[in-house]
């Protein structure tokens, strides 16, 4: 028999993102259910061992594995209103309003929630080069999980493809690890990521190739070094190839939005490059066009897990809101207050990305909108 939950609200994916829109909405009385594909609740944070930039409110400076403790603490304190399935995909939405969920490989179950936040993370990036499926070759998440996660000394000698914030924490956790990082190679003209984390690496003698990629992995089994070449500014190899000895190539080229169950529901997308990928319009409460649908998070568009928290919390909110479990003023008193958090931290130079993309993708109301077409 096929096991039918029927929560108030469900929420798809256990990161920052997650975990704030269900400890959100369970404080206000809903019964969530929280799938997790995962074997652990904290997405991306229990693999990150610095700390955290960001805000205060979303406890800057504490370890990226700390705040995934700190939220699930605080998702623990609703006993049974909230129930976690970890090691859980949600498959498939359909038009019923039913998501398949499958745990591991064995149970099948469906979930007719009333409202469903979606906050499934991202997805990495790759580039294509000639042997780039030898065994060896892997993305940066995948290295962070082996060594951070289970503890794998992943390789002897890296190349790191990337020099955003990814490929720059990355290779200096490698270091930590006793691992050595032969080079960092990027393609553009200048590092991505902050300065603070590029100089960290540098300091310990790894060179930064940039207007570099990689241009073949060499290897008959498994990976036993990479070509790289210097690139022109049409993308064109320039310049004289360099061997660099190496066992895994560590590919952070990018995170996209994982956005599959917002095609599915028949939520209106966009393709917004500053957002990294195809993202849901919503409007100010991360609602989609499809009114029981919200999104939140990196499934949103590529940005923190600062941000990422705080538009769970607006989902969750928004959510209870729409299930009549929250007034009227208290519902815009912290719509307010969270939208002053999301100003404060895509304000700057480093947020301009981020605000010229949500600017592309969000209404004010859905109400409005349809006044429109009509
Ligand atoms: C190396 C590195 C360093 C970083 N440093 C910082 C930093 O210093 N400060 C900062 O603010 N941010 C930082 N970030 C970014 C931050 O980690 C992410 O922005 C944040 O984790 C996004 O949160 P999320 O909840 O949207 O997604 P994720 O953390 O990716 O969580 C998504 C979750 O959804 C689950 N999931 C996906 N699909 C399904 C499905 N179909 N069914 C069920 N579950 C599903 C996944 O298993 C996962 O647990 C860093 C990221 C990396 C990789």
């Amino acid at each position: 028999m096929i096991i039918l939950r029927t929560p108030d609200v469900l929420v798809i994916g256990g990161g920052p993102a997650g975990l704030s829109a269900a400890v959100e909405a369970a404080s206000f009385g809903c019964h969530v259910v929280v799938v997790n594909e995962d074997l652990a609740l904290g997405g991306q944070l229990i693999k990150q061992t610095h700390k955290f930039f960001g805000s205060a409110a979303e406890h800057a400076g504490t370890r990226g594995v700390e705040i995934a403790k700190i939220l699930i603490d605080e998702l623990e304190r609703f006993g049974d209103r909230v129930e976690v399935f970890t090691n859980c995909s949600a498959l498939g939405y359909y038009r019923d309003g039913v998501v398949t969920c499958m745990v591991g490989e064995e149970r099948y179950f469906k979930v007719k929630p009333k409202k469903v936040i979606v906050a499934t993370g991202a997805l990495e990036k790759l580039i294509p080069f000639p042997g780039n499926d030898l065994p060896g070759v892997y993305g940066a998440g995948a290295v962070q999980t082996l060594m951070n996660v289970y503890g794998v000394k992943p390789a002897k000698r890296v190349l790191m493809v990337g020099a955003g914030n990814i490929g720059l924490i990355v290779s200096y956790q490698l270091l930590q690890a006793g691992v050595d990082v032969a080079a960092i190679v990027e393609f553009a003209p200048k590092v991505g990521g902050y300065w603070v984390h590029a100089a960290k690496v540098r300091r310990l003698g790894v060179p930064i190739y940039l207007r570099h990629t990689v241009k073949r992995a060499i290897g008959e089994n498994a990976v036993e070094g990479a070509v790289i070449q210097a690139v022109n500014e049409k993308g064109e190899f320039v310049g004289d190839e360099r061997f660099i000895e190496c066992d895994v190539i560590c590919m952070a080229v990018g995170l996209t939005p994982t956005c599959e169950l917002l095609w599915q529901a028949g939520c209106e997308m966009c393709y917004v490059p500053e957002l990294a990928g195809h993202v849901a319009v919503r409007d100010r409460t991360m609602r989609t066009s499809r009114p029981d649908v919200w999104v939140a998070g990196d499934a949103a568009g590529i940005e923190e897990a600062s941000t990422a928290m705080v538009e769970g919390r607006i989902a969750g909110l928004a959510s209870a809101h729409s299930l009549g479990h929250v007034d009227e003023e208290a519902f815009k008193e912290r719509l307010r207050e969270y939208w002053r958090r999301l100003d404060v931290l895509r304000g700057g130079e480093a947020g301009s990305k981020a605000r010229s993309g949500t600017f592309k993708v969000m209404i004010e109301t859905w109400e409005e909108r349809s006044v429109e077409v009509r």
